[in-house]
Formats: structure tokens, C-alpha cells, sequence
């Protein structure tokens, strides 16, 4: 890393030995994996319309740089030329070649990010809570149970992933995010839904900011009037991509020591960790990461999607929950690409991903099969491929919601036609019935708790509210 070093310095946090690297340093990074000229600014393109960032951890520790750019870690944080259409990533590429001025770089990202579905399962529109009439920014309310709140200095993370389905926080377009400060407005939201058992705190990387900040999110949250709460959890990659928070950052003892509060409380602390390969679980930092985080009292429940050319065979799962079940932690969500930014890139059939689950699950023990998947979070719930088979001589998708906005329908199966190409949800038809469980008219009256349920127009809310 030394000549990166030289050439374009990387930005540094003060006492952790933190490097950032940037999309200034693509060119530089993309050479050392082999990519030829046109290949690197192909890269740029990219990235000019996904973000790009990731650290000297990634890039000293888990690329397997002799295998670059075929490396599964390698292509989880480095774009690849061809993961937008040739036709954008040569437009992109002529202005970048041309010297282009940024006003005009910026207009052509910004057009090409509107395509990309930037916020999917009607997610701005459908999940926005309010109070006393307000809209509450920077929250979600989907499913009854669970707040999502999205603290606004966590909203970036310690290395980005090429497939991110929330890539439209790290990009330079302020209408696209969704982040708040206001703790206050959430407890006192939180006052008034005691149907909210619990707040998952998430981002970006909750885990990016630093204790002082982080306490200042999560004490108001023990206040004993929030006695209905019974867990915060914590979405985060930072264990895979920055082990040493927990570890040798100045502030880890101090972190730590939040946990424990948390813990005493009487609630759960749920780390939902991000791993999307076994060699993230692999370096020593890492392990001793887990432990310290389970000695306060804290669970590790882990969950990734499925993804074309990084984790897309059983073994590679298979190792995954064995180890982290060795670990201590417990194997929680294999999720589908979800249908946004370049989901067309990284796409796994349904029906394939229905097999790598299987075979991988298969290979593991009881311990290891706490795991559910592959499940799609698509807007009327969570919906999980539970098998294909043939039924009257019919080969059919067995589907089942684990999660929905309607609450009575968790735990429905319901099946759809097979079709082998199939991505998504929306690329399923019924069959045995002529409409899903979720879809209105299998009701007499839409009920008037559930407001905003059934849109008319479902695909409008699917374009962002700019
Ligand atoms: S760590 Fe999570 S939020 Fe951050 S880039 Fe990866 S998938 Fe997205």
C-alpha cells in the first residue's frame, strides 16, 4: 500500500489506524488487480453513479489480490466495469475521458441512478411514520413490531459493498436519504406504539460512529417508561469489514461497556451481522471481535444475500454458518438481491438459490439451522422460497411469508407458477388461486388500521419522492 500511499494519500481517523480509500484511488487499486486501461476507467464510470469506499483491513487482509479481479472479496467492494448497461458505462466513460465538467458528470449519474430503483419495496412512501400529523424522517414502520431508525452520522459505512440495496445513502444525491438526529421523537413515538417490541438501529454502518455518539442514541432508549421494548438491535458489517472497533479502537472498552448497559437493562442487544463470505470470518481480529462483544451478554445473529459470483454455491454458505455457529454467533437470514441499484448483475434465480440454500443447509447442524431463506424483503413482507416441487403434476414455487404488513397473513404459504428464470417477487404468478395472498382483492373490505396497504398504483411507489 505503500505506492497507493504516495500517490493519492488516503484519509486516516486519528489513533485507529483507519485508511479510507476512495473513488480517487479506483485507478490506482483496479491496476494492482490487472485491469487494463479501458477496464479502470470502465470501473470510474461505475462509480460515478454507485459509491465506492472501502479500507486498508479490506485491502491488506481479505482480498486475495493473486486471484483479483475474480476474487469473491475483490468484487464485493470494487465495481465491476459491467455492472450497469454498456450503454451508461460508455456514456459515463466519455465524459470522464473528455474532462467532462462535473455539472455534467453529475446530470448523467443522476439520471442513470433513477433508473435504478433507488428505494425499493416502496420503502420513502409505504414504512414513512409520523406523529401528531408530522412526518418522522429518518424512520421506517413496516411491520408492527419493529422501528427502524436511521441515525444520521451513520449513515455511511466502513467499506461499501457492490450490491447494496441502500446504495442511495452514500451517493451524492441529498433527496435520496433517509437519516435522522432526533432521538427524542423516536422515544416519544415509541411512547405512543407499544405494539414496538423493537428498534433496529441501521444505516449505512450504525457501528461507523463513535461511543460518545452512539450512547447518545441508544441510552434514551433504556428509559424505564419504554418497558414494551424488548430489544435493539444493531445492523452492521463492521465486524467483517473493520473487526477492530471492538478490538484496539480507542473507543472499544467504551463501546463495550454500552453493550453491557443495554444487556442490563433487562433487553436484548442484537448485533445483526453482515457476512457475505467465510474468509471475512477468517482473520484473528475478527474471532477475538465476536468474543468480546458476546462477553457483555450481547447475541450475533448474521445474515447476507445471495450473490452472483461472490457467494453463489452451497459450500461457500455451508462454511459460512458452520463457522460462525463455532464462533458463537447465530446464522439468521439468507436474503435475495433485492431489486434495486444493479440487482440485474448480481441476481441469483430464485429456484437456484432455492437449491444453494438446501444443499447448504443440508451440511450443517441443528445448531446452524436457526437460518431461514432465501427470503426476498419485497413490500408486502418477507417472503421465503420454502421448496419447489410438483403438485397435480404442476411444478410450483412453495412460497411463505415469515413477515408482513398485514400481521395476519405471517406464516401463509401460498404457490406460484415455477418459472427457472424468476428473480423476484414480482416476476411470480399464482397458481392454484388467482391472486397472492397479499394482493387486495382477496379481501372483502380493505381493513382501516392497515392505511396505505394496498396502493393503487403500486408501481409509482416504487420511484423515489423527488
Ligand atoms: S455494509 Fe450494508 S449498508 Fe454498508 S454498503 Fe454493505 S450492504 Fe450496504
Amino acid at each position: 500500500m505503500t505506492d497507493i500511499q504516495q500517490i493519492v494519500p488516503s484519509a486516516r481517523s486519528a489513533g485507529r489506524g483507519f485508511h479510507a480509500y476512495s473513488a480517487k484511488h479506483l485507478d490506482v487499486l483496479t491496476a494492482r488487480a490487472g485491469l487494463a486501461a479501458d477496464e479502470r476507467l470502465a470501473v470510474r464510470a461505475v462509480a460515478a453513479v454507485l459509491p465506492f469506499r472501502t479500507n486498508s483491513y479490506v485491502i491488506e487482509n481479505l482480498i486475495d489480490w493473486a486471484a483479483a479481479p475474480d476474487d469473491p472479496i475483490y468484487r464485493l467492494v470494487f465495481p465491476q466495469p459491467d455492472m450497469l448497461p454498456a450503454a451508461d458505462v460508455a456514456r459515463l466513460a466519455g465524459l470522464i475521458a473528455a474532462g467532462a465538467p462535473q455539472a455534467d458528470l453529475r446530470a448523467a449519474a443522476h439520471e442513470i441512478r433513477m433508473r435504478l430503483n433507488p428505494h425499493p419495496a416502496g420503502q420513502l412512501l409505504l414504512n414513512a411514520p409520523s406523529l401528531h400529523g408530522r412526518p418522522l424522517p429518518g424512520l421506517q414502520h413496516k411491520y408492527p413490531e419493529t422501528v427502524l431508525f436511521f441515525p444520521r452520522q451513520g449513515q455511511t459505512c466502513h467499506a461499501y459493498c457492490t450490491y447494496c440495496f441502500r446504495w442511495a445513502q452514500f451517493v451524492d444525491e441529498p433527496d435520496l436519504k433517509m437519516a435522522t438526529d432526533d432521538i427524542g421523537t423516536l422515544v416519544a413515538y415509541l411512547g405512543e406504539h407499544p405494539e414496538v417490541t423493537s428498534v433496529l438501529i441501521t444505516g449505512g454502518d450504525p457501528m461507523i460512529m463513535g461511543e460518545p455518539v452512539l450512547r447518545r442514541y441508544i441510552e434514551p432508549l433504556l428509559d424505564p417508561r419504554l418497558e414494551h421494548l424488548e430489544s435493539i438491535r444493531i445492523g452492521t458489517k463492521s465486524l467483517a469489514y473493520w473487526p477492530q472497533r471492538y478490538v484496539t479502537d480507542p473507543d472499544a472498552d467504551a463501546t463495550l461497556r454500552l453493550f453491557s448497559e443495554v444487556v442490563d437493562s433487562g433487553r436484548t442487544l442484537a448485533f445483526m451481522a453482515h457476512f457475505s463470505h467465510p474468509r471475512e470470518l477468517e482473520p484473528p481480529v475478527l474471532a477475538e471481535a465476536v468474543r468480546r462483544i458476546r462477553s457483555t451478554g450481547a447475541v450475533i445473529r448474521t445474515q447476507a444475500p445471495l450473490i452472483r459470483s461472490i457467494n453463489d454455491d452451497p459450500a461457500t454458505w455451508r462454511a459460512m454458518w458452520r463457522t460462525q455457529v463455532r464462533q458463537g454467533m447465530i446464522p439468521y437470514y439468507m436474503f435475495v438481491e433485492r431489486d434495486t441499484g444493479p440487482q440485474d448483475y448480481f441476481a441469483v434465480p430464485l429456484a437456484r438459490g432455492y437449491e444453494i440454500f438446501r444443499d447448504a443447509y443440508q451440511g450443517v447442524s441443528g445448531l446452524g439451522r436457526t437460518v431461514r431463506g432465501p427470503s426476498m424483503s419485497a413490500t408486502p413482507g418477507k417472503v421465503c422460497v420454502d421448496g419447489v416441487t410438483d403438485v397435480a403434476g404442476l411444478r410450483v414455487f412453495v412460497l411463505r411469508m415469515i413477515q408482513a404488513r398485514d400481521p395476519r397473513l405471517v406464516g401463509t404459504p401460498f404457490f406460484a407458477r415455477f418459472d427457472p428464470a424468476a428473480t423476484w417477487l414480482t416476476d411470480l404468478e399464482p397458481v392454484f388461486a388467482d391472486r397472492f395472498p397479499f394482493e387486495p382483492s382477496s379481501y372483502e373490505t380493505v381493513p382501516d388500521e392497515l392505511p396505505g396497504l394496498w396502493p393503487d398504483e403500486p408501481d409509482e411507489l416504487m420511484v423515489p419522492a423527488i
